[in-house]
């Protein structure tokens, strides 16, 4: 490694290594790995180069909103400019987004200013703060998580469009599902089938979101905009609350419960299904204790949530009296150095959510294991959960 202020070299050794640099990782490129999937479709809103600059405008509210109600997304759209504010402070600072053709690019920040003006509809003071331009409308994923030892997470595996959020939330969902297996091997508990386990999880997760924040760009970017929209007539009128209706109903930008909550390892060698798994459907959550999905979660009281009670490695959740019959499984887990917190609710209502007497949840809280008897290998279960097999 060569520091670049001081042009001195440095190396460091280390037993694994996570590339979690970005789009356009080194590491990615170094091991040959490449991005595959749809690029992105040129689209009047939401797909091709667009422009996002960080700015502070506090006449926007006196010169644009006039006195209607503040929101935290301005969406303007009319035949000459499609573009997006979204609000940070609530009083004067914004990130505004625009797209950009490729002529634009030399003089980019003047397209941007007369865009700016464009949306205001008026001269309006505008102090610019930072500026990137990138692409909309991509959905990309690394043909491969990694290779060895070594291994990636966040856009340097996925590349999204901005339509959902799901591009952070997927990265930090990689960083949860591997932190436990790199701890595992380091502790010495974890086998190693730990490592494919995490690109065997993750990498379907990653094509399922980006194509649906791609499906949600190509929709709102396909939206037609009325020539009349503008207009003070009445078909302008209709023209404004045709749209209005159109971005208020967008709802899957912002309502995507099945994407944030209902990602699932179906396929993990790791994990002891049960054929169970609900659909997989994008703007609904079915909570289950499904192994593979994430564990459902219920209030045990006033503000005390189940997952406030699970433990740090993996927890035993135990909803019947009978807890006895998990003494061998506790025994080995502990022979074998997996960390094990056992947890017996009395709740018949966890009962009821959760359909089994044990589940078997892993430090990332997704279900591994469930059942009202343990199986009679218990060596076998313990050894697949933790990568071994
Ligand atoms: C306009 C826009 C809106 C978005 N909105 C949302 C949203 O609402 N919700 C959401 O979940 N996601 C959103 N995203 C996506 C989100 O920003 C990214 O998915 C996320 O930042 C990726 O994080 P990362 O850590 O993987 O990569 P990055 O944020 O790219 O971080 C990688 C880091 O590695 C550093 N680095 C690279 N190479 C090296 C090197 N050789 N040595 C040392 N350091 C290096 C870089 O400098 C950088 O700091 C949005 C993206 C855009 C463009």
């Amino acid at each position: 490694m060569v520091d670049v202020a001081t042009t001195q070299l440095e190396i460091i050794e280390c037993d694994y290594l996570v590339g979690c640099d970005g789009g356009n990782s080194i590491v990615r490129r170094k091991l040959g790995i490449r991005y595959r999937g749809d690029p992105h479709q040129e689209q009047a809103w939401a797909g091709g180069l667009t422009a996002s600059t960080f700015l502070h405008a506090p006449d926007f509210y006196r010169k644009a909103i006039r006195g209607r109600p503040l929101c935290w997304q301005y969406m303007v759209s009319n035949p000459r400019v499609r573009a997006n504010f979204v609000a940070l402070d609530g009083k004067g600072l914004f990130l505004f987004s625009t797209r950009l053709i490729a002529e634009d690019h030399e003089k980019e920040k003047e397209v941007i200013d007369r865009r700016l003006r464009m949306c205001v509809g008026a001269e309006a003071d505008f102090e610019y703060l930072g500026h990137f331009s990138w692409t909309a409308g991509q959905g990309l994923v690394a043909d491969s998580y990694g290779s060895g030892r070594v291994v990636m997470a966040g856009d340097a595996v996925h590349l999204f469009t901005p339509q959902g959020g799901f591009g952070m939330n997927t990265g930090i969902d990689d960083a949860a599902n591997l932190a436990w297996k790199l701890a595992a091997l380091v502790q010495g508990w974890g086998g190693k089938n730990l490592l494919n386990s995490y690109s065997e999880e993750r990498q379907p997760v990653a094509i399922r979101n980006t194509r649906a924040a791609q499906q949600m760009a190509r929709r709102i970017g396909a939206e037609p905009v009325a020539d009349e929209i503008e207009s003070t007539t009445l078909k302008g009128e209709q023209a404004r609350r045709k749209a209005a209706e159109f971005y208020m109903k967008f709802t899957e930008t912002y309502g995507s419960i099945g994407i944030q909550l209902g990602a699932r390892y179906d396929s993990s060698s790791i994990i002891v299904h049960d054929g169970l798994a609900p659909p997989d459907n994008h703007d609904q959550y079915i909570p289950t204790s499904s192994p593979g999905g994430r564990a459902p979660h219920i209030w045990l009281a006033k503000n005390q949530s189940l997952f406030d009670r699970f433990g740090r490695g993996f927890t035993l959740l135990c909803l019947t009296d009978n807890e006895g019959k998990a003494t061998e499984f506790q025994n080995l887990a502990k022979d074998r150095g997996v960390p094990l917190d056992t947890l017996s609710v009395h709740s018949d209502d966890a009962r009821q959510l959760y359909e089994a007497d044990f589940t078997l949840i892993r430090p990332d809280q997704h279900v591994a294991w469930r059942g009202n008897i343990f199986p009679p290998d218990v060596d076998c279960l313990v050894s697949t959960v933790t990568g071994h097999h």
